[in-house]
């Protein structure tokens, strides 16, 4: 992560793989803010709240310091304590695991789809037992997993699905939104995402239990309502503990860049879906290369343009477009190759899908400010690479 990071303040003439966009008006959002009272618990979160929830067909969100922040805060809310499982995609960023192993779960690696690299049902329904506690899918590169039938697998074992929205937030599944299905979804704002407010993310919940539970995680658990208190005579100053949480508040100079930013999620949908056509029609006819597929009733945001190298040559064909400053990446390892899961006993082959699809896996540049010209160069690089 802090690659794509460092990528998007060299030369013009590097392509990350994704950057931010930020406008005059964004600056001048923020700027408003730092001038004011609140830098931080004020009304700018309140408003970006309440923005966020207008993506999410009126799901409340809360927002947080990360994506990562997000998936912690989801698992504390959800309650997960040690003993518990968690059946989780692997092809994802490893906080989705990490976050649990943190919580003290058993993370239960279920394996993807072969193609759309999502969570795969048979294998979500395979995973679960009467221990699991949480379903966690990933819709990976923007693309919503299948969100309703894994619904119904966590709820028949007695779990929550909790989807991991870094990739998807503005997207939907069968017409309804990106966090309007599972009972937990997350986000993340890092500036590579699809909306940006450098470091943040945000949880998103329909319940009240899991939202009051989630609010409390994010602010050391603090109790402020006198009538959830166990000494509510105390003072007018008191507020206590009940359940330890963590400082994951996202300021509100962060909050005003979020707002900002949500007015052109929109526009920023749309020129990735004009990009990843672009990329789609321009690879149909190349044998060495396999496209990414949509599933019908899914509307992503293609956070990631997921190419996938055949025959092995996913390995040259990195370096030769490194070679030529098209700063291409790959999504991911499976998370269970992960030394630190690895130390726990997780071995390599136990999803063969998630391990085949990273083998082949090859993220291409894409994000907003891409230029048709830009889409073109990094075409000529791959088309070349391939005799094309
Ligand atoms: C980026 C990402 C995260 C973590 O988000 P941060 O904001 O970087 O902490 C978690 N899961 C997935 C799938 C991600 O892409």
């Amino acid at each position: 992560m802090a690659e794509s990071a460092a990528g998007n303040s060299t030369t013009a003439a590097f392509l990350p793989y994704g950057r931010q966009s930020v406008t005059d008006e964004d600056i001048g959002a923020v700027a408003e803010v730092l001038r004011g009272d609140w830098l931080t618990t004020g009304p700018a979160v309140t408003r970006f709240e309440a923005d966020l929830a207008e993506h999410t067909g009126g799901v409340p969100a809360v927002a947080v310091t990360s994506g990562t922040a997000a998936l912690h805060v989801a698992y504390a809310a959800a309650g997960i304590k040690p003993g518990d499982e968690v059946v989780a995609s692997p092809m994802t960023f490893v906080a989705t695991a990490a976050t649990a192993a943190l919580h003290g779960a058993k993370v239960v690696f279920a394996d993807v789809e072969p193609d759309t690299g999502n969570l795969s049902v048979e294998a979500a329904s395979a995973a679960v037992t009467d221990r699991t506690k949480v379903v966690a899918a990933v819709d990976y590169a923007g693309h919503p997993a299948e969100l309703d039938t894994l619904s119904r697998v966590a709820h028949e074992a007695g779990a929550l699905l909790l989807e991991d929205a870094a990739h998807s937030v503005g997207g939907s599944w069968q017409g309804r939104p990106v966090g309007s299905i599972a009972d937990l979804t997350t986000f993340s704002f890092f500036p590579t995402k699809n909306l940006t407010t450098a470091e943040g993310g945000a949880v998103v919940t329909a319940d009240a239990d899991l939202l009051r539970r989630a609010q409390a995680f994010r602010n050391h658990g603090l109790v402020r309502d006198k009538t959830a208190q166990r000494y509510p005579d105390e003072g007018p100053w008191h507020q206590e503990v009940h359940e330890f949480g963590l400082n994951y508040r996202l300021p509100d100079v962060l909050c005003a860049l979020g707002s900002s930013q949500l007015s052109r999620l929109g526009e920023f949908k749309k020129r990735r879906a004009e990009i990843h056509a672009r990329y789609n029609t321009a690879f149909a006819d190349l044998d060495g290369v396999l496209t990414p597929p949509s599933r019908e009733g899914a509307d992503p945001v293609w956070h990631l343009y997921p190419l996938r190298v055949r025959e092995g040559r996913r390995r040259a064909l990195f370096e030769h477009l490194r070679g030529r400053g098209i700063g291409v990446q790959v999504n991911y390892i499976p998370a269970y190759w992960h030394p630190v899961f690895e130390d726990l006993g997780y071995r390599r082959g136990l999803c063969p899908n998630a391990e085949a699809y990273y083998e082949q896996e090859l993220s291409l540049p894409l994000f907003p400010s891409l230029t048709d010209a830009d889409v073109d160069r990094v075409v000529e690089g791959v088309r070349g690479f391939f005799g094309a």
